[in-house]
Order: C-alpha cells, then sequence, then structure tokens
C-alpha cells in the first residue's frame, strides 16, 4: 500500500474509527470491572461497528476465554486483547495475487452503482502501470451509457477497449476480446460485466456463456471473478456477496467508497465471514484511489498506529 493511499484510507476511516472508540471509550473506563454487562455493551458496539454478527461473537468467546484463562478482572485490562482478536479477524491465507504472473482473465461483477466501471478503469491503470498490457472488455451491454463511461476510463487509463452493440450478446464481446487478447499477446483482460442479481439464472447463464468462450479460446487462462462492494451499503455488501457467491463461485471481493463511510467495519465483517479474499479497496473517485487490500495495514489505519509497509 503506498503511503499516500494509507493516509486516504486513514483519513476515510475517521468517522469508524470515531463510532468505534468512543464506543470503546464507554465500556473501558477506569476500574470497572468485567461483568456480563461488559461483553453485551462489547457486543453491541461491535456489531453497530458493522463488524458482522458471526464475527462479533467470535471476537466476544475468544475474549472471555482469555479473561477466564488470564484472571482478569478489570474491563481496562481487556481493550489490547479485543483490538487483537479483530485483527485476527482479518487473517488470510494464500497468495492472492499469484494471478499477475499468469495470463488472467478479471471478470468484475456486482450491483448497478458500487462502482464496477469506475474500478475496472482504475485496475486498468494499476495494471498498465506495472507494465503489463491490459485489455477491457465492455460486457455490459445492456446500457448504451455503461459502454460510455468505460470508453472514457479507458482512455484515461490509456488502455484497449473492446465494445459490442447495445443489447449485443456480452459473450460475443467477450470473443472478440480474446482474439484482440492474444493478437496482442496481452497479459490481463478486465471484464466488465451487467452482472446484476435481478435473476439469479440470468446472470449464472450469462457468466457461464462468457466463461465457455474463455474455455474454448483461452484455455490456459488464469480465471479470477471479483465481486464490487460499497462499504457504505454495510451488512447489505455482506449480503450481496454472499448471494453472488451462490451463483459465480467469486475468487476475490473488491470493497469501494471506504473514503468517509461509518461502515469501514464491513472489511472485517467480510474478511471473518466469507472466506474469500478482499484483494483491492477503493478509497474515492479518482484514478490513483484504488489499491491492494492489505489487513493489516487496513487495521492500522482503522486504529491510527503509525506501522506500515510499503508494498508496490
Ligand atoms: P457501477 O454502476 O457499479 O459501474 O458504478 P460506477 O463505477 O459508475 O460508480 C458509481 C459511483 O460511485 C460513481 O460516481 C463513482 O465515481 C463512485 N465511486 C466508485 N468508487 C468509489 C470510491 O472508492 N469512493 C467514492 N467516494 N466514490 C466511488
Amino acid at each position: 500500500m503506498a503511503k499516500g493511499f494509507f493516509a486516504k484510507l486513514q483519513i476515510g476511516l475517521a468517522k469508524t474509527r470515531d463510532k468505534f472508540l468512543w464506543g470503546m471509550d464507554n465500556v473501558f473506563y477506569d476500574d470497572a470491572f468485567v461483568d456480563e454487562e461488559f461483553y453485551e455493551e462489547l457486543e453491541e458496539i461491535l456489531i453497530m461497528a458493522d463488524i458482522g454478527i458471526n464475527a462479533t461473537s467470535r471476537i466476544i468467546d475468544k475474549l472471555r476465554a482469555q479473561v477466564k484463562e488470564q484472571g482478569i478482572i478489570h474491563r481496562a485490562k481487556c481493550k489490547e486483547l479485543l483490538i487483537q482478536n479483530i485483527r485476527e479477524q482479518m487473517r488470510t491465507d494464500g497468495d492472492d495475487y499469484s494471478f499477475e504472473s499468469k495470463k488472467t482473465v478479471i471478470f468484475i461483477i456486482g450491483v448497478n452503482g458500487v462502482g464496477k466501471t469506475t474500478t475496472v478503469g482504475k485496475l486498468a491503470s494499476i495494471y498498465r502501470n506495472k507494465g503489463k498490457k491490459v485489455i477491457i472488455a465492455a460486457a455490459d451491454t445492456y446500457r448504451a451509457a455503461a459502454t460510455e463511461q468505460l470508453q472514457a476510463w479507458a482512455e484515461r487509463a490509456q488502455t484497449p477497449i473492446i465494445t459490442g452493440r447495445e443489447g449485443g450478446d456480452p459473450a460475443s464481446v467477450i470473443y472478440d476480446a480474446t482474439s484482440a487478447f492474444k493478437a496482442r499477446d496481452c497479459d490481463i483482460l478486465i471484464v466488465d460485466t451487467a452482472g446484476r442479481l435481478h435473476n439469479k439464472k440470468n446472470l449464472m447463464d450469462e457468466l457461464a456463456k462468457m466463461n465457455r468462450v474463455i474455455d474454448r479460446e483461452f484455455p490456459d487462462a488464469v480465471r479470477e471473478t471479483w465481486v464490487v462492494l460499497d462499504a457504505t451499503t454495510g451488512q447489505n455488501a455482506l449480503n450481496q456477496a454472499r448471494e453472488f457467491n451462490e451463483v459465480a463461485n467469486l475468487t476475490g471481493i473488491v470493497l469501494t467508497k471506504m473514503d468517509g463511510t461509518a461502515k469501514g467495519g464491513i472489511a472485517i465483517a467480510v474478511c471473518s465471514e466469507l472466506n474469500i479474499p478482499v484483494k483491492f479497496i477503493g478509497v474515492g473517485e479518482g484514478m490513483e484511489d484504488l489499491d491492494r487490500f492489505n489487513a493489516e495495514e487496513f487495521m492500522n489505519a482503522l486504529f491510527e498506529t503509525e506501522e506500515k509497509t510499503d508494498i508496490q
């Protein structure tokens, strides 16, 4: 995570932090004892901070066990343990970015308005800056406006884009895109889909059809399918991810609009409850406002500690 981005994230998380720390201050006061009321209050704070019910239960259960084990009597002693337990919920395993060194197709899905198109443009720019040859496929053929918007982003990201005609078959856009991909020996194909959930079966069929084209034309490609979630929608975003996962076998999540939301805790819920890695995080509308997600740095930004590492 670049320094400037970390600073933006830190500022963006201010409302989440305020809500969270204000709640904590009210619970961890002076010499108050750990009692049942303490756990209930904590639970409420975590749920209010959008950390999610399951993650909250896990965090509190662990704290209860630690309190018992270590014979803790005063609430103040629990604060660091609590933060540590929240951090643990963010652990992800595996190399979530190994696809970057291979020929890859990334499908971007998500409901309208979450930031899909914007994310496609930003991703194209990120990978182009890393020296990758990128192509964008505008497979949302339902709305002419969507294609136009994406064309504008492609231009800004200086990335070639393959479009279809309005109302055309998204799979034929994919066909054209894979041909262009091979002809130009590209590295990453980013597909902006109409991926909405109005009709699960339609979405499933549409994705399957696009995937079949890739199976046939480009069998060695690594396939990534990422859902874009708007962090400002809190628990709703979590539900969307679950629903999309039922139809699309998600390999990643992009969390947008982390700037200025009070619901930033949703990142913790998403990591803890879905077992799908958050790959990127958005903190604004500009080209530079997307970066890889790093759980440790997210927690540092949330709790305002200084440690940070730069990853390219
Ligand atoms: P789509 O309908 O899913 O393709 O969404 P768009 O890409 O058109 O984005 C919807 C709106 O969200 C636009 O006004 C974007 O500028 C805005 N947006 C996208 N990502 C972010 C972000 O990380 N932060 C903020 N503040 N706005 C964003």
